[in-house]
Formats: structure tokens, sequence, C-alpha cells
């Protein structure tokens, strides 16, 4: 059986101001002990990842990625597990845990069992809204999972990271199979994207407006429209 502590909760789900509310970390490139977690990067993430120059300003980010990674690698796919250990770890929390962000950094959707992992800390826990932004669907494989087991489920905010790369059919492809995008990586927007919505926090530097957002990233949970969403540099 599974065990978690406080500990490695509080580690795992850091309070993160920026956007106000908990998120996770996954380590980006290979940690001592993991390999790295962005398995579905494309060349532009590879050149203009801000969080790569993070890690050498912050060499603790590797102990910690390497950390979470530990704990991550551990979680068991079943809801009762959440249940137990979860509910009542959030229950205990001052600051908001209607809205959770998964990873600021690193891929959430690694492989399939992370698919698992995220189905399961949803359905434990349906008043919180899981914000899910993913460049898994480039795998078909991971793709076609998600479309399976987190897109109908209302409370996940599933968005697929876009950026330069992203060709028109791939976008048309996302589109049709009904997936919010978000792009970030030209301040003009892409040529894929006919009517783009403009980030408020990154457009009109409201910070900590993610918690409350009811367009862009979240629209699929609040107004149920698909949207695509556009990030400017910051
Ligand atoms: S669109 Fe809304 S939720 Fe998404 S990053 Fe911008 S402010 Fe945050």
């Amino acid at each position: 059986m599974v065990t978690i502590t406080t500990q490695e909760l509080n580690d795992l789900f850091r309070w993160c101001d920026d956007i106000d509310m908990f998120a996770t970390d996954r380590p980006i490139n290979d940690t001592k002990d993991f390999e790295g977690s962005c398995v579905h990067r494309t060349s532009f993430c590879d050149k203009t990842c801000y969080n790569v120059k993070l890690y050498k300003l912050y060499p603790n980010m590797y102990e910690r990625d390497n950390r979470c990674e530990r704990i991550w690698q551990k979680l068991p796919t079943d809801v009762s597990f959440y249940k137990q250990n979860l509910v009542p770890f959030f229950a205990k929390k001052k600051k908001q845990t209607k809205r959770i962000r998964y990873k600021t950094r690193g891929e959430c959707i690694k492989d399939m069992s992370d698919i698992y992992r995220v189905r399961a800390m949803a359905l434990a826990m349906p008043s919180t809204t899981w914000w899910l932004v993913t460049r898994a669907w480039r795998d078909k494989k991971l793709k076609f999972l998600i479309e399976q087991e987190l897109m109908p489920l209302k409370n996940i905010a599933l968005n697929g990271s876009t950026d330069p790369t992203t060709t028109k059919e791939e976008y048309d492809m996302l589109k049709r199979d009904g997936w919010n995008t978000m792009f970030y990586g030209s301040d003009d927007g892409h040529v894929g994207i006919d009517k783009a919505f403009p980030c408020p926090k990154t457009h009109k530097g409201l910070k900590k407006h993610c918690s409350v957002c009811k367009g862009g990233c979240f629209s699929m949970t609040t107004i149920n429209r698909r949207t695509d969403t556009h990030l400017i540099e910051h």
C-alpha cells in the first residue's frame, strides 16, 4: 500500500502566487534519479524554455524536482487513495483550492500512467478544477487516451500547449477534436488561429487572474466553449 506524508504533499503542491493556486512541478530534463518529463517537447521549447534559465539561477530547483518526481512516481491510480489523502490535506488549506494547476514546469502527461493519476485525482476531488496544460497531444496514443479518459471530466481544464512549430494541420486536428489550445511564442499570434483569446494575465498584467479567469484556459469548464488562448511574452 502506498503511503504519503503531509510533508511530501506540501512539497508536491506548492503555492504559486503568480497564478494564485497550488501547483505541481516535474523535472524538465533528467535528474540524478529520474528521466525528465518533457518528452513531447518541440525544437521551440529547447530554444526558449525560460525554466531552463531558472535552473541556472536557482540550483535548488533540481533537488526539488527530483523529490517531486519521486513522490509523483509513487502515486497510484485508485480514486480511494486520493479521497483518503488529498481531500483532508486540501481541506486544511486556508488558500483557495477551487483550482489547482498541474505542472508549472515539466510535462504532466509523460506517459499513460499519468493520465490515470490525473483522472483519479479529478474524480476524488470533483469540486476542484484541475488545470492541465500538455504537449502530450503530440503523441497519437496519449492524445486518444486523454480524449477518452480526461476530456469528458468536467473538472479538468484541458489545454493543448502550442508554439510557433505547431502546423495549421495540427491546429485543425486539435480544433476538430475539441481541444482548447494555449499558444506561446510570438506576440503576433499564430497563422493557424483565426481568433485567439488574449490571456488577461499576460496581455493586461493581471497577476493572480488565473484563479478566477472565466475564458481562456478554463473556458470549457466555465462557459462550455472551446478557446484558443494567446499568451504574450512577459
Ligand atoms: S487565459 Fe486566464 S487562466 Fe489562462 S493563463 Fe491567461 S489568465 Fe491564466
